[in-house]
């Protein structure tokens, strides 16, 4: 082990390679963190002959999303960025599959707040981010994304987004 490893714990370079992921926004919320979405699944450091390798597992929230590569970009030059790490791997994990329940607190508030985005629940129900109200109506199966669709709030007379 080199002089560099031992002064940095490992678990201490952990943190600072998590904390460079967790300042990765996702491309189409910029003020939500892809780790608040519940992207992040796996994170090794290791030192190899060629310096110290970060593995970075991500899942996607919808398979075929075409913001991945963005993504996957994004997270790679901010944690190359470090001076513990001297190249890092991103991998798209083809599983567990991203379920809402993955997302923090957090970020189901900014996205309903700011974003208008519901999440559909596990009794596939939604909840109106707008008024609460529970009787939103799917409009339409195509949304802005493949990663969305669009619903109707009768209540509130409000379009939102479903997340997928
Ligand atoms: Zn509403």
């Amino acid at each position: 082990m080199s002089a560099l490893v031992e002064a940095d714990a490992p678990s201490e370079i952990d943190d600072r390679v998590r904390a460079a992921v967790a300042a990765v926004p996702d491309p189409e919320y910029p003020d939500v963190s892809i780790v608040d979405l519940g992207l992040l699944e796996s994170l090794t450091v290791t030192e190899t002959a060629d310096g110290v390798v970060a593995s970075v597992g991500l899942i996607p929230t919808f398979s075929g999303c075409p913001a991945l590569d963005m993504i996957a970009g994004d997270v790679r030059e901010s944690v190359e960025r470090l001076d513990v790490v001297d190249r890092c791997d991103v991998t798209w994990l083809a599983g567990p599959v991203w379920e809402s329940t993955r997302l923090t607190g957090a970020a189901r508030t900014r996205l309903a707040d700011d974003y208008t985005v519901v999440l559909r629940r596990k009794d596939s129900s939604l909840l109106c981010p707008v008024c609460g109200s529970d009787a939103v109506i799917d409009q339409a199966m195509v949304g802005p994304t493949r990663c969305r669709s669009v619903a109707w709030c009768p209540s509130c007379r409000n379009p939102v987004e479903v997340m997928r």
